[in-house]
């Protein structure tokens, strides 16, 4: 294969990159991918600049200093368009990227640096592993909020990149001892902008259907579990030691009547936020519907069950909501039940339910735990009257 041929498929390669970037900034809001098809498309001039200049077809200092300061620019461009999908933000500190490849340019004219083929090279290609190192660097750090397998693939390509890029330099420095041929380095860069390509194209996908998944999982209001992702979170069969808590606002209709739907909203975040920071690792929890929330945790005896939803009615009873001149201050009935080897989860739930319903006629602001087998007194109510309804 030779050189102009090569020359040609790297062009190649960026006018791929450039395309694929550009759709994909067309069909999603992800931060850089404008920035990755222009600094693209600059590759492909410098490119075919350098092209044009193995011809002769064009002026020595046009394709010399024209493919070195373009080429440079665009590698800054695609850096700090990677810098900004990984992290997903803008900041005016990432075009210290460009004014870098800027100044270099600068400097390379001014000392006529580009004059000399091995210099220029050897420069361009230390400036590109420089860009690429950066935004490798900015994808690992990321890795760890933001755990998209495409990062590793993208990961893979930038260190190959810039590995590809470091030899070419070495091969300019010492000519004799050059560890690669600059045409099959070459050649190995552009599998790798293949593959830059192609991973971004995955990295913004995954993190499309992680934001769905997200989407799909979470109540809109609240921003804890929905009612699904709870139930789907639950165990196929209940163990011993396994406690449903279910908790409902009191009176909460009252507080949308007096005060409006909004202020409701506010109250129900509020209760949410105050039930999702007594949950912890382990346990389940969720908004099944309105002003109603449940949780789900294994290893318990009556008493911790019965402790966690205490915990859960006062945190709430503590919150205060101001609405106008005056303040709201909510409370929750909750009933607990644990199981005890008999029956499915959803009579488990339905334990839970049957105490909540207790709590709610013992004057609410309680929690109630159900009781398995309950004394009954006579005369006095039928047993699946109180069952559930003492202590
Ligand atoms: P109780 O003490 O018996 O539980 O009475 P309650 O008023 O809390 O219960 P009820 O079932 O009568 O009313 C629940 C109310 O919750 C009615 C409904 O408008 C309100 N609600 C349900 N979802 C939302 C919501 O997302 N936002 C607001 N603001 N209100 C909601
Ligand atoms: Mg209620
Ligand atoms: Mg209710």
């Amino acid at each position: 294969m030779d050189l102009a041929t090569v020359l040609l498929l790297h062009k190649s390669s960026f006018i791929v990159g450039a395309i694929c970037f550009s759709y994909v900034r067309w069909r999603s809001r992800e931060p850089g991918l404008d920035l990755l098809a222009v600094g693209c498309c600059l590759l492909a001039v410098a490119s075919t600049l350098a092209g044009m200049g193995e011809q002769g077809s064009i002026a020595v200092v046009l394709w010399t200093f024209g493919s070195f300061s373009v080429g440079v620019t665009g590698y800054s461009l695609m850096a700090m368009g990677l810098l900004r999908l990984s992290c997903r933000q803008r900041k005016w500190s990432d075009w210290i990227l460009v004014a870098a490849a800027l100044i270099l340019s600068a400097i390379v004219g001014g000392m006529h640096w580009y004059e000399y083929n091995p210099a220029r090279a050897a420069i361009f290609n230390a400036a590109a592993a420089a860009f690429l190192t950066t935004s490798g660097t900015r994808i690992v750090k990321d890795f760890f909020a933001d755990r998209l397998p495409a990062r590793l693939g993208l990961l893979a390509s930038l260190s190959a990149a810039t590995a590809f890029s470091a030899l070419v330099v070495v091969g300019m420095i010492f000519p004799d001892h050059a560890p690669i041929e600059p045409r099959y380095a070459f050649f190995l860069l552009i599998i790798c902008h293949f593959s830059l390509a192609l991973f971004v194209v995955v990295l913004v996908q995954e993190r499309a259907e992680s934001q769905l998944r997200h989407l799909a999982n979470t109540d809109a209001l609240t921003g804890i579990p929905n009612r699904q992702r709870f139930l789907a979170s639950l165990p196929g069969a209940p163990r011993n030691g396994d406690a449903f808590i279910m908790i409902d606002i009191d009176h909460f209709k009252s507080v949308n009547d007096l005060y409006g739907h909004e202020t409701g909203d506010v109250v129900l975040v509020g209760v949410a936020q105050a039930i999702a920071a007594i949950a912890g690792k382990g346990m389940s929890l969720g908004r099944l519907g309105g002003e109603e929330f449940a949780l789900f945790l294994g290893n318990q005896t009556e008493e911790t069950a019965f402790a966690k939803a205490e915990e859960v009615r006062r945190a709430v009873k503590a919150l205060v909501f101001s609405a106008g001149t005056t303040v709201i201050s909510p409370g929750v009935s909750v009933g607990v039940a644990l199981w005890k080897g008999a029956g499915d989860l959803q009579k488990l739930r339905d334990q839970a339910d049957q105490a909540l319903y207790c709590a709610k006629r013992g004057g609410r602001d309680r929690v109630q735990l159900y009781v398995h087998s309950p004394l009954l007194t006579s005369p006095g109510p039928t047993d699946s009257q109180t069952a559930g309804c003492l202590r």
